[in-house]
């Protein structure tokens, strides 16, 4: 009996994305499709807005300075990065890492869904506004940040982007103390 992983699942969804030309302007100037990177069988989902320089280079989600940051604040909480998945909405680096635009986040939007039926987290993060408002909309993350939200079924952590806190001292702060309640609203869920 052949048994499909979830790996199996998020590959062929990887696939669909360069078989179906999603955003083919973005995939012609980008070196790398950036899926996602991470356990599939993770509680946590982190979604951010769209790769960068290095992630592009690399192929792989957050490995640049917010990436750095990203793994600060994931040792803050004793959380592993292997053991969480993260990924973003727009899965090519825009052009000299401009804003992704409304139709690339809504070309994107059916297998950032996708992805996330297969993983099934607890919990999704979103960092900063772009992934906040693909998934939830209306919301403005100055008001929601650090405060879940259950939206269809699913409940949802809005954070500031740590790209933009890194060079900001109050959000950064913020985006700390909002990182340290992760564990207490896993641990309610
Ligand atoms: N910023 C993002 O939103 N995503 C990345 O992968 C890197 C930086």
């Amino acid at each position: 009996m052949v048994t499909t992983t979830k790996q199996d699942e998020l590959d062929l969804i990887r696939q669909s994305i360069i078989d179906d030309q999603v955003c083919v302007e973005l995939a012609n100037s980008a070196t790398n499709l950036v899926f996602g990177d991470g356990d599939p069988d993770a509680e946590l989902l982190f979604i951010g807005e769209a790769p960068g320089k290095n992630e592009d280079l690399q192929g792989k989600p957050f490995v640049g300075a917010a990436g750095k940051f990203l793994d600060q604040l994931l040792e803050m909480i004793n959380l592993p990065r292997s053991k969480v998945y993260i990924t973003n909405i727009v899965k090519y680096r825009p052009p000299q890492n401009r804003d992704p635009l409304p139709t690339e986040k809504e070309e994107f939007l059916p297998y950032l869904v996708k992805q996330i039926e297969i993983i099934r987290p607890k919990l999704i993060i979103t960092l900063g506004r772009h992934s906040m408002n693909s998934l939830l909309p209306t919301q403005q993350i100055s008001k929601v940040h650090g405060y879940p939200k259950r939206y269809n079924g699913q409940i949802y952590l809005p954070l500031f982007h740590p790209a933009a806190a890194l060079y900001n001292g109050v959000m950064k702060q913020v985006l700390i103390d909002d990182f340290l309640k992760i564990p207490a609203i896993l641990e309610k869920i």
